[in-house]
């Protein structure tokens, strides 16, 4: 059924002119309000530079701009993006795939607003009464758990891990620097006169074992001269605690930070069992059931038990209720439970995370941004989400949409294909229109669209395989699999069936030299680039400084080189306590990083800020280099060329840092690949070259295992896994294994249902 919309009248568009932003050639579009467009094109096409850096910048930059002049001075001034023109603008609300927060107390509950609601409805209907419904969050000193203040968790001092039985307290067996031989602490200990310090702990007798790890204020009875005159004797343990994980304790210093990582192991609180909440709180019930088990069920679970509460005086309170889990379970995260911590979320779970809070509201007119919203759904799910975003839109919002996906595409009014390539060879619009006439267009986009489907005939045979026996982690159930090595395996199943749990988790356990290629944060914080993650940069900077006759630090944004400013952040970061902190380009540098002199030196007329403003490709053939020629070649061959040497790696997607960190294991492969949905982020055309890639290692010898839902990648597998059939406790299964032909000729399920569509 085709829903697209009649466009509507020029005055009801939102009007680009003249846009440079980034690859940008000083394009014009105009883009429909009140209805749904999606940006097509491929990877670093200019999608995002249009989509989120020009039109909800600029709509971000105007909301600034109605502030009173002291909010506004304090947000700093956000650059305007560069373009001629920009109108007809409404508040932009963008829904990315930025992970939650990992604060302990941020959960599903919370970041969705439902949390409030289940609160109220516990307040006003359970028994015996608790009160107000504030009671009833964990984030509140009334109605959190006094042991572990709401956490429901609490870290204690892992014994095992802090002492070395094979060693004598002379030798170090108290395995914390604090406590190291010589140190005052450790004075302590030889001199209590309690311990034969060069008995190994090993032979200690229980006794001596106990009072050694948790003695409490002991006074020795025959202390050595050298034990403080008025001293007690205190355990390991209870000393350990006291200093670092007590609420009173001073944070640690980095060193310790990492000692105490070591020996602290995280265990659910004794008191409240891990529900965070009270005695009193945790004594209300709504039926059965108390709010630390409302919110540990799943939202599809819940939402059918909210429904049979039969309370009349709160009806629309619980009705409500239910209509917000029912959006969860739209869009696809149904499995998900209340008091889940967001901080363990995907990406494309926060998003759609986000998404949920704002069915919720009231508000009409916004301009609703989606960065690859189908990221981590199921081929089955897309149409739910799809069905989201069109109530969005008939709420009176525009919706805008940055995808790749064939399912969601279909879902535009109007469609913007940029292209053809990436980064110079992109940033033009090469076709507008209905979904229609993109399937006519000659672009990647519509040559993709209707390009051919085709299923892997001939497999790999395997060359041995990994056995998993009765895995249970999460939501698995006894689990037996064996995952074959030498091939590409593909790991298939709606979100939430299970298949992180069985191939990052059980997988790695039974296989730890396995390597795990995830989505997840780089590391080195915002100053880390490609150049120095593939370790080009030192490369880069002692060709300058040969060339140049100075030393290499110039050529540093964090030495000599830092622009004075700025420190060399290239921005101006400006925190404030309410609000998402506000970054600013550094005038002084306009955001090169580098102070004058270092600017000053060239190398082939390029200073060191041009070159890392340099992509992958442009970078090799300039250096001529064999080393950096080879890492930057493998930026290409895994669909990053479009990079900038020096670009942040904060800027890039999860899809893209997960290939970033591919091209960086490509150097020396290991034996065992698991990667989670590396398409995300990739034009259908660049999935072809990743597919490319996948069949270089594997016949190199690399045995490759991919969660994946997309079908161009499932169709080309050597062997599936799919597991299911359903997601959380109605998932956990394997309910097919093997080639995916036969996967589409006689499998069943969500999965096989999918491929044989696509095959169509
Ligand atoms: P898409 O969203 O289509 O993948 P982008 O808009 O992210 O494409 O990228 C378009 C071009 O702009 C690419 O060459 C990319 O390297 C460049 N680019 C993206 N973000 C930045 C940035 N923050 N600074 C400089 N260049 C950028
Ligand atoms: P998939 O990868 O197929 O989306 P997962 O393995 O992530 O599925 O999740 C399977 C089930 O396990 C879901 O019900 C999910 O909520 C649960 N789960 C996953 N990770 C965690 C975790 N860190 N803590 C608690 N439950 C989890
Ligand atoms: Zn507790
Ligand atoms: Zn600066």
């Amino acid at each position: 059924i085709d829903t697209a919309r009649p466009r509507p009248a020029a005055t009801d568009e939102i009007v680009v002119e003249g846009a440079r932003t980034h690859n940008l050639r000083g394009i014009d579009v105009r883009i429909p309000r009140n209805r749904i467009t999606v940006f097509t094109g491929v990877s670093g096409s200019g999608k995002s530079s249009l989509v989120f850096d020009t039109v909800a910048a600029e709509s971000r930059r105007q909301l600034n701009d109605t502030y009173d002049s002291f909010v506004r001075n304090r947000l700093g001034r956000p650059g305007r993006p560069d373009a001629d023109r920009i109108d007809n603008l409404s508040v932009a609300v963008v829904l990315d795939q930025r992970r939650l927060s990992g604060n302990a107390r941020s959960t599903v509950g919370t970041a969705t607003d439902i949390a409030p609601l289940v609160r109220l409805l516990f307040s006003r209907i359970g028994e015996p009464s608790a009160g107000l419904s504030h009671v009833f969050s964990f984030n509140d000193p009334r109605g959190m758990c006094p042991e572990c203040q709401g956490l429901g968790t609490v870290d204690r001092v892992d014994a095992a891990a802090l002492i070395d039985p094979d060693l004598s307290l002379d030798e170090g067996a108290i395995r914390f620097p604090t406590f190291a031989p010589g140190t005052w602490r450790w004075k302590r200990y030889v001199h209590s006169g309690l311990f034969d310090r060069a008995k190994p702990v090993r032979e200690y007798t229980s006794a001596e074992r106990d009072l050694l790890l948790y003695a409490e204020g002991v006074r020795p009875p025959d202390p050595d001269p050298e034990f403080p005159r008025t001293g007690t004797f205190e355990g390991v343990v209870p000393r350990l605690t006291r200093s670092y994980l007590t609420s009173e304790s001073p944070g640690p210093s980095a060193r310790d930070r990492a000692a105490l990582d070591r020996v602290v192991s995280s265990g659910p609180c004794p008191e409240c069992g891990g529900a965070r909440l009270n005695r009193t709180v945790l004594d209300c019930r709504i039926g059965p059931h108390n709010i630390a088990e409302w919110c540990a069920m799943p939202a599809v679970e819940l939402a059918g038990v909210v429904g049979g509460t039969d309370a009349e005086r709160v009806r629309p309170l619980a009705e409500a209720l239910v209509e917000r889990l029912g959006y969860l379970d739209r869009v696809g995260l149904g499995y998900l439970s209340l008091d889940r911590a967001s901080g363990t979320l995907s990406g494309g779970e926060a998003q759609r995370v986000r998404m949920v809070r704002h069915m919720g509201g009231s508000l009409t007119g916004l301009t609703y941004v989606f960065d690859e919203p189908s990221t981590g759904l199921h081929p089955a799910d897309v149409h739910r989400l799809t069905d989201l975003m069109r109530r969005l839109r008939d709420k009176g919002n525009t919706v805008l949409v940055v995808e790749h996906d064939p399912d969601v595409i279909a879902l535009a009014d109007h469609v913007v294909d940029m292209g053809p390539g990436a980064g110079r060879d992109g940033g033009r619009v090469v076709y507008e229109g209905s979904v229609r006439g993109l399937l006519h267009a000659d672009t990647p986009t519509g040559r993709y669209l209707r390009g051919p489907r085709a299923v892997r005939g001939r497999v790999r045979a395997p060359r041995g395989s990994i056995g998993i026996r009765g895995a249970r982690l999460h939501n698995l159930r006894g689990v037996d699999v064996s995952v074959p090595t030498g091939v590409l395996t593909v790991v298939t199943g709606v979100a939430g069936s299970g298949k992180s749990s069985l191939v990052g988790g059980e997988l790695l356990r039974v296989r730890p030299d396995a390597v795990a290629v995830t989505q997840g944060a780089v590391g080195g914080g915002s100053r880390s680039t490609p150049a120095t993650f593939l370790g080009v940069l030192d490369t880069v900077r002692g060709l300058f400084a040969r060339r140049n006759g100075v030393a290499a630090s110039w050529f540093s944004a964090n030495s000599r080189g830092a622009c004075p400013t700025c420190r060399g952040r290239g921005v101006i970061i400006t925190d404030l306590a309410f609000l998402d902190d506000v970054e600013t380009v550094c005038e002084d540098c306009r955001g090169t990083r580098f102070n004058d002199r270092a600017l000053s030196y060239t190398l082939g007329d390029r200073t060191i800020a041009e070159v890392l403003g340099m992509t992958a490709v442009e970078a090799a053939g300039f250096l001529g280099e064999p080393g950096v020629e080879d890492a930057l070649g493998r930026l290409v061959r895994v669909g990053l060329p479009y990079l900038a040497l020096g670009q942040s790696l904060d800027t890039l997607s999860g899809g893209e840092r997960q290939r970033l960190k591919l091209a960086r294991e490509l150097a020396a492969p290991a034996s065992v690949y698991v990667l989670d949905e590396p398409t995300a982020g990739l034009h259908g055309g660049d999935v072809d070259r990743l597919l490319a890639l996948f069949d270089h290692m594997v016949d190199a010898g690399t045995s490759l295992v991919v969660v994946e839902h997309h079908l161009d990648v499932v169709a080309y597998a050597d062997h599936v896994i799919d597991l299911g059939p359903g997601a959380g406790t109605h998932g956990g299964r394997v309910v097919f294994e093997g080639a995916p032909a036969r996967m589409a000729r006689s499998g069943t399920g969500a999965t096989a249902e999918a491929l044989r569509r696509y095959l169509e």
